[in-house]
């Protein structure tokens, strides 16, 4: 897929996180620390998150891949820090029906919705779903006991 196909306030959001990638560090002693890859695209991200009283105090986001994988990252990035793992398990559920099918509550994901073009091109929906997968992984290797996993994505499911 093009970029050019996704209108122009949409491509200049996304570059922009995909050129300056927000939360872009290594966090020296992370809570978890998973692997996600879409093997579709060739996309692979490392999320780290640090935990603090119950919220993620800090994010660790390395990546590379396609601008949609590692924009689509980093605002997730921006949207999960401070919140509670459950709010964003909440905002990650929200992500992936806004993907696969559609939006009805407008305003509810703020800049992410700049993806909403992404939906045209099926087979792209992995790489903006893959942030948001690993860490929907992330926080079940959490509450699991563990430090960190690799999740590989599945080239036959929808998201
Ligand atoms: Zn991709």
């Amino acid at each position: 897929m093009s970029l050019d196909a996704l209108d122009a306030l949409y491509k200049e959001v996304i570059l922009d996180h995909y050129q300056n990638p927000r939360n872009n560090d290594s966090l020296e002693s992370p809570s978890v620390a998973t692997e996600g890859y879409n093997p579709v695209c060739g996309d692979q991200i490392t999320l780290q998150l640090k935990m603090a009283d119950g919220l993620i105090e800090s994010v660790g986001l390395q990546g590379k891949g396609c601008a949609i994988s590692q924009a689509s990252a980093s605002m997730m990035t921006e949207a999960i820090k401070g919140k509670t793992l459950e709010e964003a398990e909440a905002t990650a559920r929200r992500f992936r029906d806004f993907m696969t099918k559609g939006n009805d509550q407008p305003d509810s994901l703020g800049d992410l919705e700049v993806l909403e073009g992404v939906r045209m091109f099926p087979v792209r929906i992995k790489c903006a779903t893959l942030g948001w997968n690993t860490l929907q992984e992330a926080i079940k290797e959490y509450r699991a006991g563990l430090r960190g996993g690799r999740l590989v994505i599945k080239e036959d499911e929808n998201t």
